[in-house]
C-alpha cells in the first residue's frame, strides 16, 4: 500500500504545481488541461496469468513469470516517460521513492523503498 500511496502522492504533486502554473495566467483549477496535471500509466499491477501471456508472445523481452516486480506490486510503466514531457512524470514519482531500473525501458519504474527491503536497492539507476 505504500507503493500506491507514494504513486498517488507524486500525481498529487504533479496536479498541484499544474494548477499553480497555471493559475499564473489566470487560469482556475477546473480548466488546468488533463494532459498537465496528470501522470499516466501503462502498466501497473499484473497477474501472473498476464505474466504468462506477456513471455509467450515476448520471449526474453518480458521477465520470468513469478520474478516481474509488476505481479510483486512493486512497479509500474509510465505511459508518457519522457520525449513529450522532458521526464516530468520520472521526476515527480523519482521524488516519491521510485527509480528506474531498467536501462532500456526507462518508462518502467520500481519502488525504491521495497527495493531496499529486499535487497536490490543496487537495481536503481542514477
Ligand atoms: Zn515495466
Amino acid at each position: 500500500m505504500r507503493a500506491v500511496a507514494s504513486a498517488k502522492a507524486a500525481m498529487d504533486a504533479k496536479e498541484a504545481l499544474a494548477i499553480h502554473n497555471y493559475a499564473k495566467f489566470g487560469v482556475p483549477a477546473e480548466q488546468v488541461p488533463v494532459e498537465a496535471r496528470t501522470i499516466w500509466f501503462r502498466t501497473t499491477w499484473r497477474n501472473g496469468a498476464e505474466q504468462v501471456c506477456l513471455r509467450t508472445r515476448l520471449g526474453l523481452w518480458a521477465a520470468v513469470p513469478g520474478t516481474s516486480k509488476h505481479e510483486w506490486g512493486m512497479a509500474v510503466d509510465l505511459e508518457d516517460w519522457g520525449p513529450h514531457n522532458a521526464g516530468v512524470d520520472i521526476g515527480f514519482m523519482r521524488a516519491n521513492g521510485w527509480c528506474p531500473t531498467v536501462r532500456s525501458e526507462p518508462w518502467h519504474l520500481e519502488y525504491r523503498p521495497l527495493l531496499v527491503k529486499i535487497g536490490e536497492a543496487g537495481r536503481c539507476i542514477k
